[in-house]
């Protein structure tokens, strides 16, 4: 009897160490996803989405295009498009055309795609495009989202559009952020984002901790710095000044930091103004392939959403995946072209390492543009240069990094004026 009580509580407490394992490991290990169906291709390549935890092909679909095509050259995209790899797409158009031509196009395969779909879009009684915070739009919209998908779910919920301060000010404490909440707490969308065109808005809201994915434009013309607070103009490019904008760079080192994805548009430059010599700001002709690495260069960047409209077009996309590093170069047109622009004015772009004393020369440059820019070393900017290992102060005049700018800057210049700023 005793020998039976024994095994018993043996037994017993096998179970309950075994089960108490389990939870553990399943708290600790990342869930599996609701997307866990799709297998990754050897030939794309795959990254993190952030804080998601979800794997996703770098190259991407935006929903451009598909409102031009009908319900089965649809299938036929979005089966190409998921048979190379592309898992990630974005859906931001409340045209009930656009949605239906991709929920007939998923079929049986959504578990497949990754969807970032957006909660804010509205397709007006006049048949139209509406941006609203209006939360009984945003849940006509919503559920028509689902419906026309022939889904229950959203993988990522884009907040959709914050370009101005005082929209994002304006929904702290509001319905509209509510029901994004409610969504995430119903499993209607399992991760929060935003779309913004705006980085010191952008910035904003990642700070807050809201999001974990931020669908933002980024190429190498929107990358240059805007004058004052002016936001840029796609149109006309007229604020395009030298240099890169210290916020758009401060927002990219706060998303690797922690983990917030970013997914691009725009990457050509809207209307692959970026492809063309005569329409780009930048007066070279980049090539598909350039456009993605710069992008894809920067460590938060997982996605580049491109607008498909045809397999040959996927096919474009699809080449940066076996370009060369010759083809991929970006550099090389850029600097030929961007160096009178640049002249002198520090891109970040880190060539001039490695200084024989270890100074990180961009991130001290890029200190001292955002103090100068600010009027004053604030709090933050002190503490970031504390931060760093070695100071302008150590500076030991050699000149050697000068001969490896591209950009003529004045780099011992430069550490000086990052004494007298920071005082060390
Ligand atoms: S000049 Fe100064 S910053 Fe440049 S490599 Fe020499 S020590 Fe480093
Ligand atoms: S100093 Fe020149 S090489 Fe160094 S980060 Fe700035 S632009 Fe690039």
């Amino acid at each position: 009897m005793n020998k039976k009580l024994t095994l018993f509580r043996t037994i017993m407490l096998f179970c309950m160490v075994s089960l108490f394992f389990s939870c553990s490991n399943k708290q600790g290990q990342e869930q599996p996803s609701d997307t866990a169906a799709f297998k990754e291709n050897p030939d794309m390549e795959y990254r993190t989405l952030g804080s998601t935890g979800l794997r996703v092909g770098v190259i991407g679909l935006g929903c451009g295009g598909f409102e031009e095509i009908d319900s089965a050259t649809s299938r036929e995209l979005v089966t190409y498009a998921l048979d190379h790899g592309m898992n990630y797409m974005d859906l931001y158009d409340p045209n009930p055309k656009v949605r239906s031509n991709i929920g007939y196009g998923l079929g049986d395969r959504r578990q497949e795609m990754i969807i970032q779909g957006h909660v804010g879009c509205f397709w007006n009684e006049e048949g139209k495009y509406e941006r609203t915070r209006d939360v009984e739009k945003c849940k006509i919209g919503f559920e028509d989202l689902l419906t026309r998908l022939h889904t229950d779910y959203i993988d990522i919920g884009m907040m959709h559009i914050f370009d101005k301060m005082e929209d994002w000010e304006a929904v702290q404490g509001s319905d509209y952020l509510q029901y994004v909440k409610d969504l995430k707490a119903q499993g209607k969308i399992k991760h929060i984002g935003v779309s913004s065109h705006n980085a010191e808005v952008a910035l904003a809201i990642a700070k807050s901790g809201l999001v974990e994915v931020i669908m933002f434009s980024l190429n190498p013309a929107f990358d240059r710095v805007q004058s004052g607070n002016n936001p840029w103009d796609p149109k006309t490019f007229d604020n395009m000044l030298p240099g890169i904008d210290p916020v758009r760079v401060e927002l990219y080192d706060y998303c690797a930091q922690h983990d917030i994805a970013i997914t691009v548009m725009k990457t050509f430059g809207g209307g692959d103004r970026l492809l063309d010599a005569e329409k780009s700001p930048l007066k070279v002709a980049l090539t598909r392939d350039q456009c993605s690495a710069y992008v894809l260069a920067k460590p938060c960047v997982k996605v580049v959403l491109c607008s498909i409209d045809s397999a040959s077009k996927v096919d474009e996309y699809l080449h940066y995946l076996k370009a060369t590093d010759e083809e991929k170069d970006y550099n090389a047109a850029l600097n030929k072209q961007t160096a009178l622009v640049d002249n002198g004015n520090c891109t970040y772009c880190t060539h001039c390492a490695p200084c024989p004393v270890g100074i990180d020369i961009a991130k001290v440059n890029q200190l001292l543009d955002k103090a100068q820019q600010a009027g004053k070393v604030t709090p933050e900017l002190a503490a970031e240069y504390k931060a760093l290992k070695h100071h302008a102060g150590e500076c030991v005049q050699c000149g050697q990094c000068e001969g490896r700018c591209p950009f003529n800057v004045a780099i011992r210049e430069k550490m000086k004026e990052a004494v007298k700023v920071f005082g060390y």
